[in-house]
């Protein structure tokens, strides 16, 4: 089926084959988030977000994980960049023409791993996705993450499990806490089947989301394959605050 295409619908013109490739509701239906309602559909947001001052962003997928993880040292490092609320401004009135975040995180929901915060990151610059156990087990979640790469231009989708997730180690125990919670812990026990304790858990079970993506979203895998999006897995410390990348 061919999808329709609203006049805002393609903020970033050099993606347009890509989008091409996405399900009608998925360009129609999400695109006036990526651009705004201003209407101002003909404004390159990238050179918007340039012309407002921040650092480089960065190019291609290394340099967004490289950026990522320079945040996540200044966050453990007690270091992060101070921003006034007057910065933030900014980068509202300028964001308003569109987004053009450089990496995606798909976090577990857990409160204590908020990915602005633990990447020192600001206003527009990540794209985050968050569900118990950083599964993406939905179309609904594997779309986000195909709008983030394949409409905004997201150079890296980061999968972020974390120690002590209660997620993993309620699928670890064979719980069964019923509702729809147990489709959390469902989606989750395959990937870490025979693992020897709670970490490895944590661990196999970003690995299983990963190749999950890979094996879900034609979209991403061709990114990946083409160089244009790294998915990566990692590991927050709640300890000590660092993320590892795995
Ligand atoms: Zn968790």
């Amino acid at each position: 089926m061919e999808a329709p295409k609203p006049p805002d619908a393609q903020p970033f013109p050099s993606r347009r084959v890509l989008l091409g490739a996405l399900p009608a509701l998925a360009v129609a239906g999400v695109a006036a988030c990526a651009s705004g309602d201003s209407g101002d559909s003909g404004k390159d947001a990238e050179k918007i977000l340039e012309a407002a001052g921040p650092p480089p962003r960065p190019a291609d997928p290394d340099g967004a994980i490289a950026a990522l993880m320079e945040g996540n040292d200044r966050f453990a490092a007690r270091t992060p960049k101070v921003r006034q609320v007057a910065d933030i401004e900014v980068l509202w009135t300028k964001l308003e023409a569109g987004q053009a975040p450089f990496a995606t995180v798909l976090g577990c929901a857990d409160s204590r791993l908020a990915p602005e915060l633990i990447f020192d990151q600001f206003v527009g610059d990540v794209f985050v996705v968050r569900e118990a156990g950083n599964i993406a087990d939905s179309p609904t979640s594997l779309g986000s993450l195909e709008f983030s790469q394949a409409a905004l231009g997201s150079k890296a989708i980061v999968v972020l499990g974390h120690s002590s997730c209660g997620a993993v180690q309620a699928a670890f125990d064979d719980a069964t806490p019923g509702g729809n919670i147990q489709a959390i812990v469902d989606a989750i026990r395959p990937g870490i089947t025979g693992a020897a304790d709670l970490d490895e858990a944590i661990t196999a079970n970003v690995l299983a989301v990963i190749e999950r993506i890979r094996a879900k979203s034609a979209v991403l895998a061709e990114a990946e394959n083409a160089g244009e999006c790294a998915i990566v897995g990692a590991v927050y410390d709640l300890t000590s605050g660092r993320v590892r990348l795995l």
